[in-house]
């Protein structure tokens, strides 16, 4: 594979997902306009287990090619699959950049970086604040580089998006010992709340600079609240546990309780990490499942509750964030749930009412673009969400910068 880009050449980006057991993939191409149109997309699933399969899908996501591997195979062979897998489909192409997400910038990060030895050094520093996540993103990180060493690599944080949180919104009621150590409030899903935002300046100038809510209602789920496109709070705070009831996390918690589990039920470290960001949420309220559908179409008197609770929690947390923005002309619902759940988007709306939201019963049915009655004093709408479009759009950004920079 070439690593840099060559004059006259069309520009390719590829975005790489890296979760605990799968590695997700799309690749976008830079048209003359300047936009980026995904090429194909998919990745490996089941890393860590005795079978990791690849799956590849076309730009209208019909499958187009597939590998199982009958052993566990180790990361650096899956990613070396995925790359080569990659420059054939490319060939005679070359890959321009590729971007990452990552969870957590802590402190140290507040905007998209190139890697270098430097930066490298400084995320390995950040990896307890998001030992599940970070330590494999690394991982694929050193692998590329050690494959293709002059190619350009863009970390997108998921934090990010909410360094224009004010000060004060940052702060626990902790002892400033323990905020000067980064225990603070960062907020999550930057990159999604980033990409809606911008959609929402595109479809309607006036509703993105006005007070808005996002409601990124996935398996994982966060809201931010921002003002004139910036964000101003958000309800995922130190970690991705905090705030609205989700899959399988549990959203806000009395701390309370965590003493109660360790120091009552003798619960440790790991087992706690597991209760509350595998077992709780959706599924653990059912005691069903943490998919929303399953538990629209359960009889089971817990799979309401599970429900009610999801959306009594988005309605509190509206409240909480309108009184942030100090008040609301826009509301957003993005991500599985809110993409594509009008019942749930129903109920969030019913109870909505008293804040100026007046739901379109059939353009919410319908899953239109806009869902507000246009009597409703705040537009509310559907916007899919597309992080790994931002992230290529961020990569494309930096890899300019980086091949100024080659060349000054
Ligand atoms: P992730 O955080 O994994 O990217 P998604 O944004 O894809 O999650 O959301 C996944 C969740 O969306 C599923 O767990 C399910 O609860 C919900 N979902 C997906 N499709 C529907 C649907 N048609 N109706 C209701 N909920 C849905």
């Amino acid at each position: 594979m070439k690593t840099a880009n060559t004059p006259s050449d069309q520009r390719f980006f590829a975005v790489l997902n890296a979760g605990s057991s799968s590695l997700k993939y799309s690749l976008f191409a830079e048209t003359d306009d300047g936009r980026l149109e995904r090429q194909t997309s998919g990745g490996i699933e089941g890393i860590g287990s005795p079978s990791p399969s690849f799956t590849a899908y076309d730009s209208d996501l019909y499958r187009m090619d597939g590998h199982r591997w009958e052993y566990p195979a180790k990361l650096d062979t899956l990613l070396s699959f995925l790359i080569e897998w990659i420059e054939r489909f490319l060939a005679p192409n070359h890959l321009s950049a590729v971007g990452h997400r990552m969870l957590h910038g802590g402190t140290l990060y507040d905007e998209p970086v190139i890697v270098t030895p430097e930066v490298l050094a400084e995320m390995r520093t950040l990896v307890p604040l998001a030992p599940l996540h970070q330590p494999r993103i690394l991982q694929v990180i050193d692998a590329i580089i050690e494959r293709y060493p002059g190619l350009c690599q863009v970390v997108c944080f998921d934090t990010s998006f909410h360094k224009t949180n004010p000060p004060i919104s940052r702060l626990y009621g902790l002892p400033r010992s323990l905020s000067e150590k980064g225990l603070i409030h960062y907020g999550f899903h930057g990159l999604s709340f980033e990409y809606v935002s911008e959609e929402l300046k595109y479809i309607d100038r006036h509703a993105a600079l006005g007070k808005t809510i996002i409601a990124h209602l996935g398996s994982g789920a966060s809201m931010c609240g921002m003002v004139n496109g910036k964000s101003v709070a958000t309800t995922m705070g130190f970690s991705a546990l905090d705030g609205l009831v989700m899959g399988t996390r549990c959203g806000q918690l009395d701390p309370g309780v965590i003493l109660y589990l360790i120091q009552h039920e003798k619960m440790g470290a790991k087992e706690l990490e597991t209760l509350l960001y595998q077992d709780s949420g959706l599924l653990g309220v059912s005691g069903i499942s943490n998919d929303v559908r399953d538990l629209i179409a359960s009889k089971e008197a817990s799979a309401k509750e599970a429900l009610d609770l999801f959306v009594y929690r988005v309605v509190r947390e509206t409240g909480s964030l309108a009184a942030a923005c100090g008040g609301l002309d826009t509301f957003v619902f993005t991500a599985g749930i809110g993409e594509r759940s009008p019942e749930i988007r129903k109920a969030i709306c019913r109870q909505l009412d008293w804040l100026g939201i007046e739901l379109d019963e059939r353009a919410n049915r319908l899953g239109e673009l806009k869902i507000s009655a246009e009597s409703s004093r705040v537009s509310v709408w559907i916007l899919p969400t597309y992080e790994e479009l931002m992230i290529a759009r961020h990569g494309a950004q930096l890899a300019s910068l980086h091949d100024r920079q080659k060349t000054a």
